[in-house]
């Protein structure tokens, strides 16, 4: 088995095997790009290491010195030679690229007697010294897991004796005692020296390198972008080039295009003097790329050019690491970039516009899930803002919360119910679990490329960073404004951040509500020239309607009728209704009621004039709409310890009491709900169709084109169906008299109990749509109140991998996708023109909108926010 493959014999094809570091500097090598030389070790060894519980596989360390041996011959230099000494960095590359998660060691080959060959070979002890430290502060950190504060909290002392503030100003004899005191810290630490051979830095360094796959932020990093834990990373071995060499030294980090609002001109950063680790890792702030063109010209204009080109070679937006040695420009990383879904959108229709990419490929680049960070809320700008200090924008969106000044805090907080700022003065990878928690992320030190702004742009949050005027204490920070008043926030402090400007803001933000760009309504409409499968909503009010129309559903797949029992001036009737005790009283309430859900229907059917509105009648057990029996129970307490309690409010309380008891259930998910109310109290359906007819009378009379479809929840058994289909029918012949005949409306059923899914062909025989209620179903199917299994053991199984997600968020296809296949068939079978449709959370969701697309479903409908989403989705599951 070849596990070393050096860069001139690989490919971007082998991403696999190669990782997208390693695949790409192959790809870079053979464009005639200038990589520095090195090879790449496969993730089948990463995967063999880790089988073999964490040991290198015999004879991999002969392969690398085979492979070490190629570079000298290429370099001239030897490793481990006390005057032509041969550097390399050790880097990890996994096949999914997860920024600064795992680790990388630079300046490997220096040992007390290299670093003198390398500071008389340059003539620049203070290069060579500089290089040398921060081999034993990576070293460290890397391969015995010593805290960067211990190497850190020293270069800070030793510049303050030195009386000096950037790293450039420290002299060779500078470096030379801070090694003395890094030396000192790995030999307390870690119980042994630095290691001085070159054979063992290398080992050590490649194991460390592995190891670092299953550090606690790589795997969080993995959870929540679905990576599975088995890719494994590549290490790649590179021959070493300097950016810290001397003034007409750098490196940096280049975007072909704007990650964070996709505009296409170069974007990126850079230091002058320093190795690459300062500008990713967020410790100095860099300098916006254009001054490059001032500084180097001629490298500038060369970088450009690369950037240009790499994004013509991989038809997509490049993420690109460089450095400068001594004015010639080398390249260390290209990769797609991560972008925030704003910049995605545009960057897809900018590349179709360009005749880079066709629109079909433009609608799949997008990450479905990522247009619901689109479809955020932005800082209502008609309100007045205490603005405190403007940062950089390093990912759009607003947030407001509470500051927190740790990650710990952050997740702990949220964790509590709290949302929060997560406030770092620069947040490094080990606080990714802090940056999950949060709703945005606030910085005071570190530039737009640096790691925390790129993870922060890769999970749609917000972010600010850089933020140089917030002078950070212990968990507080003081701020002096533009108009010279000092302000401090501490944790706790209500705070919020704008990460399309900048701003940082005291206190919460109103927000107002999104509106779709001109490019993604461009890409939706290519999405919609793609897709079969139609997209609905779920919606309950006009106003829901009209949103969701905006965003370009094509119908109501689900209204709730219940949601109109639920407003505070409602709620009483509804109870009186309830509480009737004869069957004037009760037709009385009943009467009260239906002029106002004719209205809401009205408002509905407006909304969505020539399009279907599917009304489901009342769901919920009875006993939703009336007090809690515990509550009740208190007061009757109360009123009975009360000498002079009004008589009258007693027996009301009595009586109430009494129909609460009456109602109870044991388990109410079971009992009278759905169509075994319509059947048992025919009385509140029959208003609620006379109401849906009505308005339906007035809706014709303003000429508005009416597409009702009437659906009948909860039904398990063809006869219930039948009974309910004769009610609506009666009904409907009542109220539309002469309109009868002529008008269409279709009466169909939820499939949510199995029994219905199952039975499907004899339910047809009584429907003319099916709308799949996979929430129910999937309760039922897999025998899981959903209130009592999220957040319980439901957690628990999705985390140790019982099963592969929560059925809930994503449909689970081998049970309950398996019922709703039958169910389409039979249904099908027995009524050819019977349309099918989802209406559960699963119709937002990708993978279960795939689904539905392959089961052959004419519709999904979801929530009006998701109606984008779903929209590219489908047509994604067509392509
Ligand atoms: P990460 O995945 O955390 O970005 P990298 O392996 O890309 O880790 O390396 C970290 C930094 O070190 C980057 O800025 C990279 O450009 C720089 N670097 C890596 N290898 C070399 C090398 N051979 N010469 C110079 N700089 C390097
Ligand atoms: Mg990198
Ligand atoms: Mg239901």
């Amino acid at each position: 088995m070849q596990s070393v493959v050096p860069f001139h014999s690989g490919h971007a094809g082998l991403k696999q095997l190669l990782g997208g570091k390693g695949a790409n500097l192959a790809e870079m090598t053979n464009a005639g790009l200038p990589v520095p030389p090195g090879f790449t070790i496969t993730t089948d060894v990463c995967r063999s290491y880790y089988e073999a519980v964490m040991q290198l596989p015999a004879g991999l360390m002969e392969q690398v010195h085979q492979a070490m041996r190629e570079l000298e011959q290429v370099k001239s230099q030897g490793f481990g030679d006390p005057i032509k000494p041969l550097l390399v960095s050790v880097r990890s590359g996994s096949v999914t690229s997860m920024p600064g998660m795992m680790d990388t060691i630079l300046n490997l080959g220096l040992n007390d007697e290299t670093v003198q060959g390398l500071a008389a070979l340059t003539g620049n002890p203070r290069f060579a010294f500089d290089c040398y430290r921060r081999l034993i502060q990576m070293f460290g950190n890397v391969v015995f897991d010593i805290e960067t504060y211990q190497f850190e909290r020293l270069l800070h002392h030793l510049k303050q004796r030195l009386n000096v503030s950037q790293d450039s100003e420290v002299s060779a004899e500078g470096w030379t005692e801070l090694i003395g005191e890094y030396k000192a810290v790995i030999r307390k630490e870690a119980g042994r020296e630095f290691p001085q051979q070159m054979e063992e830095q290398l080992e050590l360094a490649i194991e460390a390198v592995f190891r670092s796959w299953n550090n606690a932020r790589a795997k969080v990093y993995r959870k929540v972008h679905q990576i599975p834990d088995e890719q494994g990373t590549a290490v790649n071995i590179q021959t070493m080039v300097f950016g810290n060499m001397g003034s007409d030294c750098g490196t940096g980090v280049v975007f072909t295009r704007n990650p964070s609002t996709g505009e296409p001109v170069l974007y990126g950063e850079y230091l002058m003097n320093a190795q690459g680790e300062d500008v990713v890792a967020g410790v100095r702030t860099p300098v916006p790329i254009a001054k490059l063109g001032e500084e180097m010209p001629l490298v500038f204009d060369q970088l450009m050019r690369t950037a240009e080109k790499l994004e013509r070679h991989y038809t997509d937006m490049q993420d690109i690491e460089f450095t400068v040695e001594q004015g010639k420009l080398y390249l260390l990383q290209t990769r797609n970039g991560k972008r925030t879904a704003q910049a995605a959108v545009k960057i897809a229709v900018d590349l179709v516009r360009e005749g880079v990419i066709d629109t079909g490929e433009a609608v799949n680049r997008i990450e479905p899930f990522h247009l619901d960070q689109l479809l955020h809320r932005a800082i209502d700008t008609d309100k007045p803002l205490h603005v405190l200090a403007a940062g950089l924008p390093a990912s759009p969106g607003a947030a407001s919360g509470v500051a927190v000044f740790d990650a710990d805090t952050a997740e702990a907080w949220a964790r509590a119910g709290h949302k929060v700022i997560l406030v770092r003065s620069e947040t490094t990878p080990e606080d990714i679990h802090g940056v999950l928690a949060a709703e945005g992320v606030l910085t005071s030190r570190g530039g737009m490329t640096s790691h925390a702004a790129v993870v922060a742009r890769g999970m749609g949050k917000p972010c600010v960073c850089g933020c140089e005027a917030l002078r950070l204490t212990d968990r507080a920070f003081a701020v002096t404004t533009a108009d010279g008043e000092t302000v401090t926030v501490r944790e706790g402090d209500a705070l919020s951040i704008d990460g399309a400007t900048g701003r940082v803001i005291l206190g919460e933000v109103s927000l107002r509500e999104p509106e779709l760009t001109g490019e993604l309504q461009q890409l939706l409409a290519w999405a919609d020239e793609i897709r079969t499968l139609e997209v609905y909503t779920n919606a309950d009010t006009p106003e829901d309607a009209a949103k969701a129309r905006s965003f370009g559903a094509e119908g109501i797949g689900l209204c709730r009728t219940e949601h109109m029992f639920m407003s505070a001036e409602r709620v009483p009737v509804v109870q009186a209704m309830i509480l009737a005790e004869t069957a004037e009283e009760r037709a009385e309430a009943l009467a009260k009621l239906l002029p106002m859900q004719q209205e809401d229907f009205e408002g509905i059917f407006r909304a969505m004039d020539g399009l279907p509105v599917t009304i489901r009648l009342l769901d919920p057990p009875l006993h939703e709409f009336l007090p809690n029996m515990e509550q009740l129970v208190v007061e009757r307490e109360r009123l009975n310890g009360q000498a002079d309690a009004d008589p009258d409010r007693k027996e009301r309380l009595e009586k109430l009491l009494r129909k609460v008891r009456a109602l109870h259930e044991m388990n109410p998910m079971l009992g009278t709900r759905g169509c075994r109310l319509g059947l048992v109290l025919p009385d509140i359906y029959e208003m609620q169709i006379e109401a849906v007819f009505r308005a339906v009378l007035s809706c014709l009379r303003e000429q508005l084109d009416v597409r009702p479809d009437i659906m009948i929840p909860l039904v398990g058994h063809a006869n219930e169906l039948q009974r309910m289909r004769e009610l609506v029918t009666r009904k409907a012949d009542e109220v539309l008299g002469e309109f009868a005949r002529t008008f269409r409306y279709r009466v169909g059923t939820m499939i949510e109990v199995p029994r219905a899914a199952v039975t499907a062909g004899d339910i047809a025989q009584h429907a003319d749509f099916f709308s799949f209620g996979t929430n129910d179903l999937t309760q039922m199917t897999f025998g899981y109140s959903r209130d009592d299994a999220e957040g319980k053991f439901l957690t628990h199984y999705v985390e140790t991998k019982l099963l592969p997600d929560n059925p809930f968020q994503v449909l689970d296809r081998d049970g309950v996708g398996t019922l709703i296949e039958w169910a389409v068939e039979r249904g099908r079978a027995a009524k050819p023109k019977l349309k099918t449709g989802i209406c559960g959370e699963h119709g937002g969701d990708k993978q279960s909108i795939f689904f539905c697309h392959a089961v052959g479903l004419d519709y999904v409908s979801c929530s009006p926010y998701r109606v984008p989403l779903a929209r590219i989705a489908a047509a994604q599951a067509q392509l």
